[in-house]
């Protein structure tokens, strides 16, 4: 048991409650990317020595824990594990929105984050309902209280009959190579976020 106080907890609940995490091994993202620190303890996750090589992530490979923290807090904050039926009866709208952080409640999730998540659903047996994607650019500005520049690309709007996992990765990843949309995110700053809708 860990103790109210302990001095790992800050406001983790609010936004890891109920998430689902798997274990593997820590990959380096990019020249740039080449640590995670744990959410809790802040211990560091990389290729180096004396760092941890293994951990749990959430699905979108965006949060890691150690493994004592997530023993130490699985209960605390009803972790739930990937396992093959984590994802029987659902679609990717209901998976996403339970495992990603949207954008100010709307269902808009950065692409990234969405990649990662839906390799993980790709044989997972799921339900399957036709949606819309629509590439969003999204510039939030350092002021606090400055509404972020929204910029909806509906021209670039794409329907699935059949809003399988691998039709979903496959049209975000195209998306994201997209290059008057790229070039455009690059010159404004801008960040590129999908808007999911269902379309029964
Ligand atoms: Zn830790």
């Amino acid at each position: 048991m860990v103790s109210e106080d302990d001095w790992r907890i800050r406001r983790q609940g609010d936004y890891l409650k109920g998430k689902t995490f798997y274990f593997h091994e820590f990959a380096q993202w990019s020249d740039t990317w080449d640590h995670e620190h744990c959410e809790f303890c802040w211990r560091s996750f990389s290729d180096q020595d004396g760092d941890e090589h293994n951990g749990y992530s959430t699905l979108d490979d965006f949060t890691w824990v150690c493994p004592q923290c997530f023993n130490d807090f699985k209960d605390v904050y009803s972790f739930n594990l990937l396992s093959e039926s984590t994802f029987s009866g659902k679609t990717v709208l209901d998976v996403l929105r339970k495992e990603i952080g949207q954008f100010q409640n709307e269902d808009l999730y950065r692409y990234e984050r969405m990649i990662n998540l839906l390799k993980k659903m790709l044989e997972a047996d799921m339900n399957s309902r036709p949606m819309s994607l629509t590439p969003v650019l999204i510039q939030t500005l350092p002021m606090s209280d400055e509404e972020p520049i929204i910029e909806m690309h509906d021209q670039l709007a794409i329907r699935l009959e059949s809003g399988e996992p691998n039709k979903v990765l496959q049209t975000i990843t195209e998306l994201s190579k997209n290059d008057s949309l790229i070039s455009e995110a690059n010159d404004k700053q801008m960040m590129l976020y999908i808007k999911i809708a269902d379309e029964m």
